[in-house]
């Protein structure tokens, strides 16, 4: 998954939610935010990424079938103006594939209207699911696997926690394009520290040349103090780039990704510089604006606007 997030519903203060179950916090990726939020797991089932502090504290688990139920008639009652369901928390692919069909057939029961359902996978739930199975949820309306890649680097990849290799995220990568479902992939500038920084640009830019996924949306790093890495920087064991580095890290990726099509978003509030490049045909321009940004010539986001 998930450093894509952005909102949560209750901060938000959006209203329309409020009959729903919900526990601790809910995050959903920033394409999801017409979409009706109906929590099945509480947390993530990896929950060790170092950059992280979402679930930290929280155990994972999926929530009663009774709740999750009474969520689906809540909004199937109160939210039919909403034509898509994000199906969160962190992981909610993790689920046995017999509860997750409970699931989907109750939506589409209720919510007949439903265009389209959505969720976090990270790869070993992707994996776990064999390409019938995850035919079977498309079927059943899934339409969006939402996976956190973050480095393409093994390094990177191996001192952030992640618990996965490249390979295995090209792998469950290619296994959602397989059967026919849109994937949306998230990366980190600067995860990679000043050391790894060229490495995981590159590494990350062939990882997703070889995944070659429908959406791909950028972030930048942002310490938390809360989280491994934090206290990492803390302590002087880990550097933040500088706003050149982080640009020249952007650069080298895109320089890097060879898509077929498809959508590189660099436009999530954590960015410097935002970004939206149509793949290939915008590629280019994209390189011009961001050596445009590296010498200064383009305004880049005040540090005070920055956010997750
Ligand atoms: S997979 Fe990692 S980044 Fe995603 S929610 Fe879990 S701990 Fe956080």
């Amino acid at each position: 998954m998930v450093f894509t997030r952005s909102t949560i519903h209750k901060e938000q203060g959006d209203k329309r939610m409020d009959g729903m179950h919900y526990e601790g916090m809910i995050i959903r990726p920033p394409s999801e935010a017409d979409s009706i939020i109906l929590q099945v797991t509480v947390g993530c089932s990896h929950n060790k990424c170092t950059f992280c502090g979402t679930y930290k504290g929280e155990r994972f688990r999926i929530k009663d079938d009774a709740v999750i139920d009474a969520d689906i008639q809540y909004a199937a009652k109160h939210l039919s103006f909403l034509r898509r369901v994000f199906l969160a928390d962190g992981d909610a692919l993790i689920i046995p594939q017999a509860r997750l069909v409970r699931i989907f057939s109750r939506i589409r029961e209720e919510m007949p209207w439903v265009r389209r359902v959505g969720l976090y996978g990270n790869a070993k739930s992707i994996l776990r699911k064999t390409p019938e199975e995850l035919e079977e949820l498309r079927d059943l309306g899934l339409g969006i696997v939402y996976l956190g890649v973050e480095s393409g680097d093994a390094q990177v990849l191996k001192d952030i926690k992640k618990g996965v290799t490249p390979e295995r995220l090209i792998e469950a990568g290619r296994r959602i394009r397989s059967v026919g479902l849109k994937l949306s992939v998230t990366v980190l500038l600067g995860v990679g520290g000043r050391e790894r920084s060229m490495n995981h640009a590159r590494a990350t830019g062939e990882l997703l040349t070889a995944m070659d996924p429908n959406y791909v949306g950028v972030l930048t790093l942002m310490l938390l103090p809360n989280t491994e890495l934090g206290q990492k920087a803390q302590e002087g064991r880990f550097e933040l780039l500088t706003q050149t580095e982080f640009l020249m890290e952007l650069r080298q990726m895109l320089h890097y990704t060879h898509m077929s099509r498809g959508l590189f978003f660099a436009n999530h509030a954590s960015n410097y510089l935002p970004l939206k490049v149509r793949m290939p045909g915008e590629k280019e321009k994209a390189l011009t604006t961001i050596d445009e940004a590296l010498q200064g010539a383009v305004r880049l986001k005040p540090e005070w606007l920055r956010a997750l």
